[in-house]
This record gives structure tokens, C-alpha cells and sequence, in this order.
């Protein structure tokens, strides 16, 4: 279904489906049971703008830290559980918001039905998730490989696993590092269910590569209406998992808190740094989350008024120059090393 018909799950005090607004992800990289790096990581995706946060939950150590770690932090918690249906259990206890399974690898019906009820007691949803690099033999074997029929088949087998055991408080993720045969697989389970979706292209790889491969991927599922909630999954800083999550969002008008920047790409015109000043640029915007607004940073006095007509402010470098410009309008001239600080005050006096 598309995302405005999708069931309404609820995330500890957030709220996925239905066409509820599109909520980001990640995951910490810490050891789960350091409650101290942990926490620490996770508020620092909190300011970031993380609206979501799991961690994974491979021992008794790591399940008992998650109510320590709930206790200090504002986003809901998600427990990722593989293999051991004990840490499930323990996970829900100690306070997980949703616990990520694959009930295909828990042990069997009888302990996915206990974790099945487990959640049903604190009634917390669990995220079905499926993964193109672990799709069982049979599937791969009916389809002749792994394919994306062979994903939604297997995905919705697993959630009629739960169903059976009488909940149907579910999330369902497929994941392939392919990004055409992730697209399909969302687009063909996006017919056949009405649970929301966790979109997310797995493995996308290091901070160009992973970027652009989720860029791709991510957005052309979304595009089509399909998708509730997002992980951008780099081999990197999960903080900038979170950036670039907001920045797919936002370039797909799926998102208007935040400010855009368009700069222009220099050419033999450029007269300032004007890759420096983008980038600085670009920093000193984090700190105004909650404008919405575009921000042109352009190289040169020629084209560049006319190219930031369309932003709500900008620059146009000169000889050792800036003018800020409003609107299309010039408002002030400044010397180079002043750009950054007068756009930063003109945006303050204008728009906050
Ligand atoms: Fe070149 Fe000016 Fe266009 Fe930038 S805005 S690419 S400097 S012509």
C-alpha cells in the first residue's frame, strides 16, 4: 500500500504508517552493553536529527543495558535480535521500544510465539526484516536465485508467522544491497500488504558510494509513495547516516524542516574559495534545524544573482567579494572573509 493507506504503528511515543510523516533511522556502532558510548552515541544522533535508534542485542549484557540506556535518551529504542529468541524476551523487558527479528532464524514456532507474546504484553511492534544476503534455500532454490519475488514471498511468509500467533502489531523491511531488485521487491510487497515499511538499501558501502547507492535506491522507492521510515546504511559515522537521510527527504519534498543549500559547481569565473565557503556554509546551516529555507552559494556576480533568484538567501562571490542576496535582491557587499558571518546574521535578522 502507499504509504498514506499503511496501518499506523506506534514507536514508543512515535508513530509510523498511515501517512504519518517519513521518520529516520540508524544504528549505533558501540557495544550495546557500554552503556556509557552508547548513550553517548545516541544523543549525539539525537541532535543530528535521529528519530529513531537501534541497537543490536547479542548477549544478556547488551539486554540488560537497554533500561539504562532508555532512561537517558529522548528517541524510542529498537532491540536487534538474530538467532537467540531469549535476548528477544529479555530485550522487551528491559524496555525496547520494537524488537527487530527474522522469525525464520528464532529458534522455531514455539519460541517465536513466546516473543510474540512477550510483545504483545507491553505491546510493542516487531519489525520483520529480511535480507536478500540471508534469503533461506528453498527461496532461492523456487526462484532460481535470489530475486525480489523470493524476498516478498519470504517476508510475507514471516509475517504470517506472527500473524498466526494472533498479533499483527508489524513492520516489514526488505533489504538487498541490489538496488533495482530492492526497488522491485518494495514495489511488489507494497501491493500485497498494508504493514509499513522500513526502507533501506543494506550494505550501500563507504560515504560516497553508500550515499549515492541510497540516494538512488531509498528515493526511487519513496518516489513511488512506498516507504514509512528510512535507514541510510554507510560503513561510517552514523551521524551521517542521519544527514543524508534528511537530505533524500528533503530533495524528494518529503521533508521541510532544515535548510537546503544550492551552490554552483565553480568554473574559471570563481573568484573566492568558494568550495571552502559551500562547505562552511553548509556547517554554520545545522544550526538552524528548524527554518525552511534554501540557501544559494554561488561564485560569481555574472550568473550567480540570477541562478539564487529562486533561494530565500545566498551569496554571488566577486574579485575577493560577496554580495548577499535576498530574494534575488543584493543587500549587502562584503569583503571574502566576511561572507560567512554577514550571512549568517542576515538569515538570523530575516528568518529566524
Ligand atoms: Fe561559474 Fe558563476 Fe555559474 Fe558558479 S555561478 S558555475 S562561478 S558562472
Amino acid at each position: 500500500m502507499y504509504r498514506d493507506e499503511t496501518k499506523v504503528i506506534h514507536i514508543g511515543d512515535r508513530v509510523i504508517g498511515g501517512g504519518n510523516p517519513i521518520l529516520i533511522q540508524s544504528m549505533t556502532n558501540t557495544k550495546t552493553a557500554d552503556v556509557r558510548a552508547t548513550t553517548d552515541q545516541i544523543k549525539r544522533l539525537e541532535d543530528s536529527g535521529c528519530q529513531i535508534i537501534r541497537c543490536t542485542v547479542p548477549d544478556e549484557d547488551s539486554a540488560r543495558a537497554l533500561s539504562a540506556i532508555k532512561k537517558e535518551i529522548r528517541i524510542p529504542l529498537v532491540a536487534d535480535i538474530h538467532f537467540d529468541y531469549r535476548m528477544a524476551i529479555a530485550a522487551i523487558e528491559n524496555g525496547a521500544d520494537k524488537i527487530r527479528i527474522n522469525p525464520g532464524n528464532i529458534g522455531g514456532q514455539d519460541r517465536l510465539k513466546a516473543v510474540v507474546k512477550k510483545a504483545k504484553e507491553r505491546d510493542i511492534p516487531i519489525r520483520v526484516g529480511v535480507n536478500s544476503g540471508s534469503l533461506e534455500k528453498e527461496m532461492i532454490e523456487k526462484y532460481g536465485h535470489v530475486t525480489a519475488e523470493g524476498l516478498v514471498e519470504s517476508a510475507l511468509d514471516k509475517v504470517r508467522m506472527i500473524e498466526d500467533c494472533d498479533y499483527d502489531n508489524i513492520v516489514i523491511s526488505i533489504k538487498s544491497s541490489d538496488v533495482p531488485m530492492c526497488v522491485k521487491a518494495h514495489e511488489l510487497i507494497a501491493k500485497q500488504t498494508h504493514y509499513p515499511l522500513h526502507v533501506g538499501i543494506t550494505e550501500a558501502g563507504t560515504l560516497l558510494s553508500g550515499n549515492i547507492t541510497s540516494g538512488v535506491g531509498i528515493g526511487i522507492i519513496l518516489y513511488q509513495g512506498i516507504g514509512d521510515t528510512i535507514r541510510v546504511s554507510l560503513t561510517g559515522d552514523p551521524a551521517e547516516e542521519v544527514k543524508s537521510a534528511k537530505i533524500i527527504l528533503r530533495a524528494l519534498g518529503l521533508r521541510k524542516q532544515g535548510c537546503r543549500i544550492v551552490s554552483c559547481p565553480t568554473c574559471g569565473r570563481t573568484q573566492i574559495d568558494l568550495i571552502g565557503l559551500a562547505g562552511k556554509v553548509e556547517k554554520m546551516l545545522e544550526t538552524f534545524e528548524d527554518l525552511n529555507i534554501t540557501v544559494a552559494v554561488m561564485g560569481c556576480a555574472v550568473n550567480g544573482p540570477g541562478e539564487a533568484k529562486e533561494a530565500d538567501i545566498g551569496v554571488a562571490g566577486g574579485k575577493g567579494e560577496g554580495l548577499i542576496i535576498k530574494k534575488g535582491e543584493v543587500v549587502r557587499k562584503v569583503r571574502e572573509e566576511e561572507i560567512l558571518g554577514a550571512l549568517e546574521n542576515e538569515i538570523r535578522k530575516s528568518f529566524c
